[in-house]
């Protein structure tokens, strides 16, 4: 016989013996020591087999699972196997031994993932069932079986045997009523019954057989009776083999149709909120979510209301508009399409490649059509000779209007061969649905109650309403407006303004209304948004993120699923985009008024579920059934004091800032009128997560994500807007362009507006071109002129990103200002601004598209001139600008974040995108310019909402088609930029903790400003001029380690967005904490042990006390 000191020995060395601390000789004599060898060596003799499994256990609990690991690799598990079927299948078992052999193959097998095979192989699935029918009677020993059946059943084809050989029957009934006696036990059936549930066959055969009902009750009772919560484990038991059950269809079904969501949330309701019972709701609601019947969104179909006839696709959309039904499919083929289109032209190893990160591709189209761009830099051909006389003799000199120039752009060529197909184009769109002709007047709504309640201006209101709605041309319109006399303008707008007004700068009401007459919508808007028209100034207070309530999620949740379970829920629809008789529908009591029909407007549908509660459903991006998130709409008839809670039940991200302290923004007429228009963050009880609504058509599997928050109204007689973010429209770019215009000292700012070219709707995309006038007419100062680098900036591709239209207005009043720095900026650089590249997406209340279905920003390799005028245009001017040496010494994209934190930006490297890619390519060698970092380093010191760790300059494949990398990489451009601005606001700086708002925004793009003067040659001499002593720019400044942020960067959220199947008792380890209390338990089973060998019973004496406390067996059951 081996004595257990060398037995110990040998063992340890064994299960070591890749430790680097043994010599090599120790290792070889380790590697000898086989367990078989031990374990069936001593097999028949009880004294040594408890030795090796005292020894192993040992072993087994003091080191890592790596010690487990390399048993089961050196076949450990099929000795163990093999041992407890030699010793379990004997007349009469010896539980002295069978007992650690059986915890030993359950604490091995756990971690063992061919355990059920090789228990197959050995014969011991039937050995186990017979050892479990043997022991009923005996807790212990059940238990022990119960735990070993629980790691078999892991795999699913021996969960299937053990079913097959009524497993699931002898353990179902040892699931007893409510009992204080033998938890554990009771515990470990429940566990091992919920693991036979791996496999489908399983859970239908426990369905037929009644036992979904079965376990219902006994949940119900045992959650009934257990006063005292002894029993959590019991009830958490139960519920792991619910998430089972509700895996499988049949499961599902069953468990819904028996009660179980009613069940579930009815014990919810009961139980108190400590930690243990705060883990069964935590259970119980997931399994509540995941239950829920899918349904369909209440809509005719997932397409968007609004309908774009698309020059080329026509035959397509046509189909559409005709006929209901078949108008779906043709959807749907496009969707197809369109997906599959989406998907394949990522460059696969544009990342590691060297060769191809530094390639430069060959211009996009003939080179002889690049010179029709030379119109867009009128600084060039400007008679600044004339300019200065005029000037100097007090005149003002002319200037060209911007709308001289819609019919120049109009003739802007495109590819020759696509020549017949842009005629076409035009004239569809001038004689479309969508354009001018629709334009009967604007007005408001929903204002009468408001305007009337002052009585001098009541009367005026009403006339203007009539006078507006009398049927005046679009042509009269404009002409009334902005003309002089009596118009539609100078009586209500007057009225209101000389009453009311508020004088915000670069915001005039009539120039907004001249704007917004000319905005052509697809479904033609009439109306205008109060306060886009009235217009806006920040919030003077601090706006801190709302804090999130505990368990918010949770109770939101189990009100969702109240609506479910009760069927007093109202249900009755209040506004529909696609029912007229809902759109302007006659004052309701009982119910909020929705309306969104004006520009950047997004609701679809408003249906009200309780007397105090909307689901709203807002519209996909047009022409398409997808990418809702952005929402804007007008809501009244309001009682003020009471808590509204708002759903807006389609969204699409899996995750959003409104989990993590972001709130929708709110606009106030009533506020407005006393002197505040500001949009301000409004909202508690803001959360979200997935939900059970599914799209009309197609899989079920996917659902939607629910953004629920509650507003509580200050007012009775009041028009509300509620908006994702700041809106800002078309229109407001147009007007705050004429306004700027008007602005600036014309002898000192060359400001231009011109077109780059119309939309696919008709609008006009306009471009601006700011710099210094010349101060002399000397041909040196003329010379200068035309030697200044471009600086190119770029926004709103995007439309839901109205952050980034911010920015650029901080960007345009900046550099139009008299600071000095402006000055100086404009002295340096030529500034080419096309400040919205998709109008017609943000007229028409669009989040991430164009009319053309194009995310816009992925298609800069090759837009295609029909389809993304803007994009092509805007690219060919900038093919321009290099083929006359002036390629921009800047581009920056301005977008908007929605799942991060702070202001930022993206850019290119190609060192950066090696590194990051984990590129094996040697670059030590590679000689990059870091001047793309300056901008950033600049930032970091002078914007507080800049997060120079934010920054990123990998050029991911994913977004080889964007305006920056294609600008890189085609243009040259070393500085080529996203600046990506959040929609929450900030978690670091001296904003920290503050929601953004557009003062913020503003800030940034002047910062953004700023930031230029670092690139400046001569940046000493801006020093001596005193300009910026207070940036610090050009010292060293440390380098901050980069990394990898494309993605989300939150921690993960406290409540599960997500619903799944998986229960959070399922998810921790718990059975090894069960194999773990039993082999430490072990003494009271086999206290005859020590009586066995002296030696043996002292060492193992000493082993178990050097474990870790044993819980006493009065209080075992509660962990
Ligand atoms: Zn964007």
């Amino acid at each position: 016989m081996i004595t257990v000191c060398l037995l110990r020995r040998h063992l340890t060395a064994y299960l070591t013996c890749q430790q680097p601390y043994l010599t090599v000789d120790m290792r070889a004599k380790a590697s000898d020591i086989k367990i078989t060898q031990y374990l069936n060596k001593n097999a028949g003799d009880a004294e040594s087999t408890l030795n090796v499994l005292n020894v192993l256990e040992e072993l087994l609990s003091s080191g890592t699972d790596r010690r487990i690991h390399y048993m089961i690799s050196q076949g450990g598990s099929e000795s163990l196997l093999n041992a407890l079927v030699k010793n379990g299948s004997r007349f009469i078992p010896n539980y002295t031994i069978l007992l650690p052999i059986l915890y030993l193959v359950a604490k091995v097998g756990h971690k063992d993932c061919g355990i059920g095979k090789k228990a197959e192989e050995a014969g011991a699935i039937l050995l186990i069932l017979n050892l479990l029918k043997n022991n009923i009677q005996h807790a212990r020993r059940a238990e022990a079986c119960l735990l070993v059946i629980q790691v078999f059943a892991t795999s699913v084809s021996t969960a299937k045997l053990i079913a097959s050989n009524q497993g699931l029957d002898i353990i179902y009934n040892l699931i007893p009523n409510y009992t204080t006696k033998n938890l554990q036990t009771i515990k470990a059936s429940i566990n091992a019954f919920a693991a036979l549930l791996s496999s489908v066959d399983n859970i239908s055969s426990a369905v037929s057989k009644g036992y979904v009902s079965g376990l219902l009750l006994l949940y119900e009772e045992w959650h009934s009776k257990d006063t005292k919560h002894s029993a959590i484990d019991i009830l958490q038991a139960l519920l792991n083999c619910f998430h089972k059950i509700v895996r499988s269809a049949v499961g599902r079904d069953t468990f819904v149709s028996q009660g179980g969501i009613r069940l579930l949330y009815h014990t919810t309701q009961t139980c108190s909120l400590n930690i243990c019972q705060g883990l069964l709701v935590e259970s119980s609601v997931q399994l509540m979510r995941w239950c829920l019947p899918k349904t369909p969104l209440p809509l005719r179909s997932d397409q968007s209301v609004y309908c774009f006839p698309l020059p080329r696709r026509h035959h397509l959309l046509d189909v559409v508009a005709s006929d209901d039904t078949s108008g779906e499919i043709a959807g749907d083929k496009m969707e197809k399409d369109y997906q599959e289109a989406q998907s394949k032209d990522y460059d696969d190893d544009l990342e590691t490649d060297l060769k191809k990160l530094c390639l430069r591709p060959p211009l996009d189209r003939p080179k002889d059509l690049l010179p029709q761009y030379s119109r867009l830099c009128p600084e060039l051909s400007h008679d600044f000779l004339e300019q200065l006389e005029l000037s100097s003799q007090g005149r003002s000199p002319s200037s060209s209007s911007s709308d001289d120039e819609t019919e120049k752009c109009n003739n802007l060529s495109l590819h020759s061969f696509r020549r017949g197909e842009k005629s076409a184009v035009f004239s569809k769109t001038e004689n479309g649905t969508s354009a001018a002709s629709l334009f009967k007047a604007k007005d408001f709504y929903s204002h009468t109650g408001i305007l009337n309640s002052s009585a001098e201006v009541g009367t005026k209101a009403r006339e203007t309403r009539k006078e507006a709605k009398s049927g005046l041309t679009n042509d009269q319109q404009n002409n009334k407006s902005e003309g002089n006399g009596k118009s539609y303008n100078s009586t209500m707008i007057d009225s209101l303004i000389d009453i009311h007004g508020v004088d915000i700068p670069y915001h005039e009401p009539r120039t907004y209304h001249a704007a917004a007459t000319k905005t052509k919508s697809v479904p033609g808007f009439t109306t205008l948004a109060f306060p886009d028209f009235w217009g806006q100034v920040p919030s003077p207070e601090n706006e801190p993120m709302a804090p999130r309530k505990l368990n918010i999620q949770r109770q939101k949740v189990l009100e969702d699923i109240q609506r479910f379970l009760k069927t007093d829920t109202i249900n009755k629809v209040v506004f529909d985009l696609e029912d007229d008789s809902l759109q302007f529908p006659p004052d309701k009591p009982d119910s909020l008024r929705f309306f969104s029909s004006f520009e950047c407007g997004n609701l679809r549908k408003a249906i009200q579920v309780r007397r105090y509660e909307y689901d709203l459903i807002l519209n996909a991006d047009a022409n398409c059934s997808q990418h809702t998130q952005w929402f804007y709409f007008e809501v009244s008839n309001m009682v003020p004091d009471v808590p509204y809670r708002f759903n807006i039940i389609n969204c699409e991200k899996s995750n959003s800032q409104f989990n993590y302290g972001m709130q929708p923004v709110l606009y106030s007429v009533q506020d407005a009128l006393n002197g505040k228009p500001q949009w301000l963050r409004t909202g508690t009880e803001i959360c979200y997560f997935r939900n059970y609504f599914c799209p009309v058509r197609g899989s079920q599997k996917t659902t939607f994500y629910t953004l629920t928050f509650t507003i509580t109204f200050k007012y009775k007689e009041d028009v509300c807007y509620l908006a994702y973010h700041y809106p800002y429209t078309y229109s407001a770019l147009r007007a705050h362009l004429n306004l700027l215009h008007r602005s600036v000292a014309s002898s000192k700012v060359f400001f231009r507006q011109q077109i780059i070219c119309p939309t696919l709707s008709g609008n006009s995309c306009p471009v601006v071109t700011i710099t210094a006038c010349p101060p002399s007419k000397c041909d040196k100062d003329l010379h200068q002129l035309g030697k200044r680098p471009c600086i190119v900036l770029t926004s709103r591709v995007h439309p839901g990103e109205s952050n980034a239209s911010w920015v650029m207005k901080g960007t345009l009043e900046f550099l139009c200002s008299n600071d000095p720095i402006a000055q100086a900026l404009r002295e340096t650089f030529v500034f080419k601004i096309i400040p919205m590249l998709n109008p017609d997406g943000v007229i028409n209340g669009m989040n991430r598209c164009d009319l053309s279905r194009e995310d816009l920003n992925r298609q800069w390799c090759k837009p295609d001139p029909i389809l993304c005028p803007t994009i092509y245009h805007t690219k060919g001017f900038l093919y321009y600008l290099n083929s006359i040496g002036r390629a921009p010494l800047v581009f920056c994209d301005y977008h908007g974040h929605s799942r991060k934190k702070n202001v930022f930006l993206y850019g290119c490297s190609v060192k950066e995108t090696l590194w990051q890619s984990g590129s094996t390519v040697e670059n030590a060698g590679l000689k990059e310019d870091p001047g793309y970092r300056t901008i950033a380093k600049a930032l970091d010191r002078i914007a507080p909402a800049f997060s120079f760790n934010s920054c990123n300059y990998m050029v991911e494949k994913s977004r080889s088609a964007t305006a920056r990398i294609v600008v890189w990489k085609e243009l040259g451009v070393l500085r080529s930029y996203t600046m990506e601005s959040t929609y929450n606001g900030f978690d670091q700086g001296i904003y920290k903790g503050l929601q953004i708002n557009t003062r913020e925004l503003e800030e940034m793009g002047m910062k953004f400003c700023h930031s230029l003067l670092s690139l400046t040659i001569d940046t000493k001499a801006l020093y001596g001029k005193s300009l910026i002593n207070h940036m610090n720019l050009g010292q060293n400044i440390l380098d901050h380690k980069s990394h990898n942020s494309f993605e989300d960067d939150e921690p993960p959220c406290v409540e599960e967005i997500e619903y799944s199947t998986e229960s959070p008792g399922l998810k921790g380890d718990d059975l090894e904490l069960d194999i773990n209390r039993c082999m430490a338990n072990i003494d009271a089973e086999g206290s005859t042990k020590r009586q066995m060998s002296g030696e043996i019973g002292g060492y193992y004496q000493t082993f178990t006390t050097v474990k870790s406390p044993t819980p006493s067996p009065d209080n075992a059951g509660v962990h």
